[in-house]
Formats: C-alpha cells, sequence, structure tokens
C-alpha cells in the first residue's frame, strides 16, 4: 500500500501541529507508525490522500452513524449555508433542534447548545456545582469526558483518595475535588458516598462506557448510581456523548431505563459538524444564564449549519427499524471477528451494544478498567496494522470502542471479517 503523499503530509505536520494533528489520538501514538490523511469518506469508507480505500470503523470518532457524506445530510448543509454561516442572533434550527432532543430525550426538559462534547461536560459540571452549592464531582476510571480540567484526574493510590491530575497545567487544588470510581464496582460506589455524600454535586458516567474500550454496566449498576445519588442529594450526570442516539433513540438512558439529572451530548447531533449539548430537568437548567445565575456562553453555539447537520441525522436514526438494523450489524461483526480469532487460535472477547463494540485480546467477559488494560497490547498493535493494511481501519488505540454506522452493508462487514482472518494471524506475531 502505497501512503507517500500521507507520509509527506505528516513529515510538513510535523513542524507545525504539536505531534503532528490536532487531536491527540489521530497521531497513531499508542499502535506505532503514522497516520494516513484522509481526502474524502462516502458510506462506510475512508480514502487517503495516496487513494487507498478503508472501510471505517471508526466513523469520526461517532458523529456519522448515518454514513459518511449522506445526501441527506450533504443537502441540508448546503441549502442552510446558503443563507449564510453564523448569524450571532437566534435561529429556527436551534428552537428545531431542541424540541426534537426533547421528543428523543424525555429528561432533556431544557437544552443548551454548545461546540463541543467538552464544553457540554464542563458546562454540566459547572451547574452541577452551581445548582447544588457542592464541589467535589466523582468520575470514573477509564472514562473520558473530554479535556475539561476538573475530568483530567485519575484515581489516587486507593478508590478513596482524591484524585491526582494526570496532566501538567491541572492544579492539585482543583484535581482534589474529583474523586475516581471503579466502573462497575457497586461496593466502592457505596463507600465513597458514605464518606463524602454531603460534598458530592454530581456524578458524571459514560452509561456505556467508550473510551477504556467499550465495557457495559452491569446489570443494575445505572440503577443503583441512581439510587445512591438521589439518596446524597447529588446530581446524576450521564455523558452521552458516544451512547446518545447511537444505543437507542433516546440513548443508553433510553436502553437501561436509568433517567439522569443532566446529560451531555455531542457527536451525533453536530452530524459531523462541531456541536454538543447539556440538558436536563427543568429547574436545573433554568439555573442556567441568562434565565439563572450560572455563567455559560458560546459565540458559535446553536450555529445553523451544524444544527442542519444534526437534524438531518436525527431524521435519519428516526427511520424504524433503525437502531434493530445496527444492532444485527454489530452483533455479525462480532461474531465473525471472534470466530475468525478462535480459527486463528488467538484468545478474544468482545463486548457489544447497537452500533458500538469493543474487542479485547483476552478469555475473559471484560468489565472493568483493570480487566481493560490488562489485555495484550501488542497483540493489538499488530492486530490493527494487519487490519489497515487489508484496508480495514479500527481506532488506532486499544482503548477505543469501534462504532458501526448504517452504511455498513453485509458485504462490507464480512470483507472486514475476511481481512481479520489474516490480521489475527499477524496478531498471533
Ligand atoms: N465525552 C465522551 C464520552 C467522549 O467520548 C468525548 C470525546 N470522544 C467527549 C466527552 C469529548 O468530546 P469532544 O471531543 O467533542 O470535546
Amino acid at each position: 500500500m502505497n501512503t507517500d503523499t500521507s507520509h509527506a503530509l505528516f513529515t510538513r505536520a510535523q513542524a507545525r501541529l504539536p505531534g503532528g494533528v490536532n487531536s491527540p489520538v489521530r497521531a497513531f501514538g499508542s499502535v506505532g507508525g503514522e497516520p494516513f490523511f484522509a481526502a474524502r469518506a462516502e458510506g462506510p469508507y475512508l480514502w487517503d490522500v495516496d487513494g487507498n480505500r478503508y472501510i471505517d470503523y471508526v466513523g469520526s470518532w461517532g458523529p456519522m452513524i448515518a454514513g459518511h457524506a449522506h445526501p441527506a445530510v450533504m443537502a441540508a448543509v448546503a441549502e442552510t449555508m446558503r443563507h449564510g454561516l453564523s448569524f450571532g442572533v437566534p435561529n429556527a434550527l436551534e428552537v428545531d433542534m431542541a424540541e426534537r432532543l426533547a421528543a428523543l430525550v424525555p429528561s432533556l426538559e431544557m437544552v443548551r447548545m454548545v461546540n463541543s462534547g467538552t464544553e457540554a461536560t464542563l458546562s454540566a459540571i459547572r451547574l452541577a456545582r452551581g445548582a447544588t452549592g457542592r464541589s467535589r464531582i466523582v468520575k470514573f476510571e477509564g472514562c473520558y469526558h473530554g479535556h475539561g480540567d476538573s475530568f483530567l484526574v485519575k484515581a489516587g493510590s486507593g478508590a478513596l483518595t482524591f484524585g491526582l491530575p494526570n496532566s501538567p497545567g491541572v492544579p492539585q487544588s482543583l484535581a482534589d475535588l474529583t474523586l475516581t470510581l471503579p466502573y462497575n464496582d457497586f461496593e466502592a460506589a457505596d463507600a465513597l458516598f458514605a464518606l463524602h455524600g454531603a460534598e458530592i454535586a454530581g456524578l458524571i458516567i459514560e452509561p456505556i462506557a467508550g473510551n477504556m474500550n467499550c465495557i457495559l454496566p452491569r446489570e443494575g449498576y445505572l440503577q443503583h448510581l441512581r439510587a445512591l445519588t438521589s439518596k446524597h442529594g447529588a446530581l446524576l450526570i450521564f455523558d452521552e456523548v458516544m451512547t446518545g442516539f447511537r444505543v437507542a433513540p433516546g440513548g443508553a438512558q433510553e436502553l437501561f431505563g436509568v433517567t439522569p439529572d443532566l446529560s451531555t451530548f455531542g457527536k451525533i447531533i453536530g452530524g459531523g459538524m462541531p456541536v454538543g449539548a447539556y440538558g436536563g430537568r427543568r429547574e436545573l437548567m433554568a439555573q442556567v444564564a441568562p434565565s439563572g445565575p450560572i455563567y455559560q456562553a458560546g459565540t458559535l453555539s446553536g450555529n445553523p449549519v451544524a444544527m442542519a447537520a444534526g437534524l438531518a441525522t436525527l431524521d435519519l436514526l428516526g427511520a424504524p427499524g433503525f437502531h434493530d438494523a445496527l444492532l444485527g450489524k454489530t452483533h455479525r461483526l462480532c461474531d465473525g471477528l471472534e470466530a475468525a480469532a478462535r480459527d486463528a487460535g488467538v484468545p478474544v472477547t468482545t463486548n457489544r451494544a447497537p452500533a458500538m463494540f469493543g474487542l479485547f485480546f483476552t478469555d475473559q467477559k471484560v468489565e472493568s478498567f483493570a480487566q481493560a488494560t490488562a489485555c495484550d497490547v501488542a497483540a493489538f498493535r499488530r492486530f490493527f496494522h494487519g487490519m489497515l493494511a487489508r484496508g480495514v481501519y479500527l481506532a488506532p488505540s486499544a482503548y477505543e470502542a469501534g462504532f458501526l454506522s448504517a452504511a455498513h452493508d453485509d458485504a462490507d462487514i464480512d470483507a472486514t471479517v475476511e481481512a481479520a482472518r489474516g490480521a489475527f494471524a499477524d496478531a498471533r506475531g
């Protein structure tokens, strides 16, 4: 596979962009090698600047659930663009979006549109702190909520110690306010709330974790957190930046039947344009400026072109059977990958949610961060490059969920499984 043009671009990029990229995982740091540069994308495929085609299981990290460059989304964007790119005054599409979100996700009585998932989560915890008058927040080891200071915190030496910054530039005094729990551990959550419950403004969780590979909540776990936070007067915040509109029309909260106080979204609601949103109970959201004192603002928030792309995408996923079909494809892919691994004699398990999956180089069922990080990362690296060389693009990290789109058909999935037969042999080393 010729990648000379990508290589030349990456050489130029490294001179002017930190690591040659505008977001770290894109640099292939954890798998080695160099990223390819995209020329275009359509349906389930990406083409690089050297003309190579890849079946894409990243989907721009989540937004492209309808497939790349879907004609309906492209048409909505083109039509909206004709009237101007940004107005700085309210536009009708923002109202349409807020109403649409409330219709799909009943807990979103009110929403505020922002420009990224990061903005959504950091605004949601400001609201949680402002509304409760408390300072501490709780997050889970292995969950990612964007790059806000309060989230760039890892667990201290024990689960009940205060957080440690995991980036220079995050003050220890702020990290002290972030408490970190092991995902799927009932007792640790009980113990932490028993100690600090009265100081906790909110608990934020990915209701299906997609940033430590893909880990589903244990039976009853989200319900347990719902009860625990309510008991202690803390807000439950679901970060549905990945799961929103992906795992069900109403996100993970619909799939599991648990209603959070606040939720955060991104990715799919922008259809590929930069968008985020946070929302929840009216009485909480009414405390956001200008109707309340908790400040949050954005020059480009509610951008008409972004709203148009998001609304067109939400229209598409409203089609009957959309999510069931995606779940069927997810099983076809994961069953195929497991069978191919078995035939190659490589221990592999998968975790699955509609249109979202995790592949683990282990023979154990993976339910925790500790298990996810104990998998054979070297085998993943070899597998990743084996797939790439065969025209399949997986997330370039052992700790990212994979995504399917409505555009992946059975032939694409079967071609992926066929590629995996060779790549698993490579992974064996
Ligand atoms: N929350 C979750 C669950 C995410 O997966 C991400 C990004 N992958 C974010 C928040 C941050 O979103 P953004 O990159 O748009 O800032």
